[in-house]
């Protein structure tokens, strides 16, 4: 029981004060940070992810518990002057965006790291709230987060390549992962399950490499850093997401009884896809190119001659009051 045996497992000296169901050890606070540290220093190690204190690397953060616990971490692990924040202001309506890129500048701020905020109208000319009334007007049967996903890894990735950042880090975490293999899983979608491998090639020169350095934390471990750390998150929510029974919604209930039940599960779940899928994702590497949109000159998905941020430009034009246009190239900084 925790409460008779209150000294952690790691070091025999400090208090404990969070039990690894996983590795059924219980944690002072300095351990747990550290155990935190070295598993993602194994994963990065292992894939080559990046070369510590050498690649240009961007942080697409949000400003949540996961991009705090990202940003922490790589500070210790990384150079800072070798890393910067980039942070996508979509304009969903009400201020919680706002309250969460000035708490997320602060907290770069003590790490000695600069955050640039890129919003959806410096790229494309409109708001996400007033691109989702559009859409809506125009019964383009697309949702809010499906437009807001799309639009938001197109401007990391032109922000990336526009300022020559070698990779870009995003703080997925493990449950985001084994959530999105079994949706994948569930859709049939093979090539969509083995992009989420590490060694999964970049398809094309104008894609700058993703990498997710959290993808073996749970998520409920970047949740007790936080609050251990005392870290300050806003706890509001978007206010155009609607419908919460999605598909991944019922994926991640069934994934926590699961790993309630075994702990570890979610864990073993990922190691195992990293193992076992290893051969088919060497098979990717023999892939075209994929194919440039003929409008925007950006890479888009095979088969495809128009991209979907095109797509959604040409589909909302007419409905809304401002033309909508993709911003030009800035110079390097
Ligand atoms: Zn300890
Ligand atoms: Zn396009």
């Amino acid at each position: 029981m925790a409460s008779e045996a209150p000294t952690c497992d790691r070091c025999g000296s400090e208090r404990a004060v969070i039990y690894q169901p996983h590795t059924g050890r219980r944690l002072c606070l300095k351990c747990f940070e550290e155990d935190i540290v070295e598993r993602v220093r194994r994963e990065i190690e292992r894939w080559g992810m990046l070369r510590l204190g050498k690649t240009r690397l961007l942080l697409a953060l949000s400003g949540g518990k996961d991009s705090l616990t990202l940003l922490y971490v790589m500070a210790q692990l990384h150079d800072v002057n070798r890393m910067a924040v980039l942070t996508v202001y979509e304009g969903a309506g009400g201020g919680y965006r706002l309250r969460e890129i000035e708490n997320l500048k602060r907290f770069a701020k003590s790490y000695g790291v600069d955050v640039e905020v890129v919003s959806f109208r410096d790229y494309i000319g409109a708001e996400l709230a007033e691109l989702v009334r559009a859409a809506r007007e125009a019964k383009l049967g697309v949702k809010p987060c499906t437009i807001c996903g799309t639009l938001r890894r197109r401007i990391i990735n032109w922000y990336a390549r526009l300022h020559g950042f070698e990779k870009v880090a995003t703080a997925h975490n493990l449950d985001d992962e084994v959530q999105t293999l079994y949706m994948n899983i569930l859709r049939g979608d093979l090539d969509g399950m083995l992009r989420l491998h590490p060694l999964a090639p970049t398809l094309s020169d104008k894609l700058v490499p993703r990498i997710k350095p959290l993808r073996k934390i749970y998520e409920w471990e970047t949740a007790a850093l936080a609050y251990l750390k005392g870290w300050r998150l806003p706890v509001e929510a978007c206010p155009l997401i609607t419908e919460e029974a999605s598909l991944r919604a019922h994926i991640r209930e069934v994934l926590y009884r699961l790993e309630w039940r075994q702990p570890g599960f979610l864990l073993r779940v990922l190691e195992n896809f990293d193992r076992e899928m290893l051969p088919l994702v060497k098979q990717l590497y023999g892939k075209p190119r994929l194919p440039l949109c003929e409008k925007c000159g950006e890479p888009t998905s095979y088969g495809r001659r128009v991209c979907r941020v095109c797509e959604i430009i040409d589909a909302l034009r007419e409905k809304l009051s401002r033309p909508l246009t993709l911003a030009e190239p800035r110079p390097q900084r």
